[in-house]
């Protein structure tokens, strides 16, 4: 089968579309034929080295497809069912091995396409605007990259919980989709201070909550644009990570909680894994939930997928189509 590894760590170039056996499966396993994966800003630093792992990699974390052949144990999926997973590495490929415990089913109404999408960012969206600071009616959120992956599904489900949303983005076609997406106030934050424009918006009061996952060059005016008591969420370093924080700065600038949350421990029991699913694929047959989906390449063209993510050419969702 074909897959794209990552023997040495570096830029897109790094990424290799190799011939490779297809994995074998244990009786705890699932053989899935990939329809789509998904491409994730996590791809790229692994790919990069910022997250370590261990190399030759099969990159990818996330995607859905077919169940093809099922290990002996496993009881709740069989062939031909439509499945979707993220958090197992090996993804850029046609099949991959999957644990069983580790897929959930995609309901009938949800496209396979739309399944790859909707795990890795959508369950992101859920636990950080559901459980990191679950929003409400009132609260007022800052969404750094609001036309990203993540950052448009966050914008929604904000809006679905009542909040007023703030967004950043980079450019005037990224602020008419986050806007259409719901965002109530866009700052173009390559063009005016969002720390001033926050403050303006909020009439000095600033915000309950701010969703940052730009990271190096966002993160001190994320910590000015809060009230006090706020919550800064750093979940992300698109621009690069944030080194150095002295936590006095929480108390000097009013009592603040910060926290650096990752997916992978908000779905690591089978229970949160199928609840966050499940509301996220309800959300979609609904109506509720719009996924952009207008980054689709071919797995070969994986270097270009990952150029055009970094090079904040995309907006919504990226596929790799096997
Ligand atoms: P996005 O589609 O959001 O792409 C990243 C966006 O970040 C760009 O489009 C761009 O938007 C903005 N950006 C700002 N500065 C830069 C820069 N210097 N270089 C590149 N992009 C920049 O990607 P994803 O939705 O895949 O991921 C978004 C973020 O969320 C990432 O930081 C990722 O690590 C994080 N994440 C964290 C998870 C967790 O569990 N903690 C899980 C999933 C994602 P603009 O042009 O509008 O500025």
């Amino acid at each position: 089968m074909k897959a794209i590894q990552v023997k040495e760590h570096g830029g897109p170039e790094k990424m290799m579309l190799e011939e490779v056996e297809i994995p074998t499966i244990d009786s705890s396993k699932v053989l899935v034929k990939m329809g789509a994966s998904g491409v994730n800003f996590i791809d790229t630093y692994q790919r990069s080295g910022l997250y370590p792992v261990q190399l030759p990699l099969t990159l990818g974390m996330e995607g859905a497809g077919v169940v093809e052949k099922t290990g002996s144990d496993v009881k709740n999926f069989s062939q031909g069912d439509r499945v979707a997973f993220t958090g197992i590495p090996g993804a850029y490929a046609e099949y991959i091995s999957a644990p069983a415990d580790r897929l959930v089913h995609i309901p009938d109404g949800v496209s396979i396409n739309e399944g790859a999408a909707a795990m890795l960012q959508g369950m992101t969206a859920h636990f950080l605007t559901r459980s990191t600071y679950p929003l409400k009616k009132g609260d007022t959120c800052l969404i750094h990259a609001a036309a990203g992956g993540v950052g448009l599904l966050m914008v929604q489900m904000a809006k679905m919980a009542g909040a007023h949303v703030i967004g950043t983005v980079s450019t005037d076609e990224k602020a008419a989709l986050a806007k259409a997406a719901g965002a109530d106030d866009i700052i173009l934050y390559t063009q005016s201070d969002f720390e001033e424009e926050v403050s303006k918006l909020t009439d000095g009061k600033g915000v309950n909550v701010a969703y940052d996952s730009v990271g190096k060059a966002t993160f001190d005016k994320s910590i000015n644009c809060l009230q006090a008591r706020g919550y800064m969420v750093l979940y992300g370093n698109a621009s690069g990570p944030v080194t150095e924080f002295n936590p006095m700065t929480l108390m000097q600038k009013g009592s603040l909680f910060l926290t650096r949350p990752t997916l992978f421990s908000h779905i690591g029991d089978r229970e949160s894994l199928e609840q966050r699913s499940k509301d996220v694929f309800q959300w979609i047959k609904e109506k509720k939930l719009h996924l952009r989906l207008e980054h689709n390449f071919p797995l070969s063209e994986a270097q270009e997928a990952h150029q055009s993510l970094e090079g904040r050419k995309t907006t919504g969702k990226v596929l790799l189509i096997p």
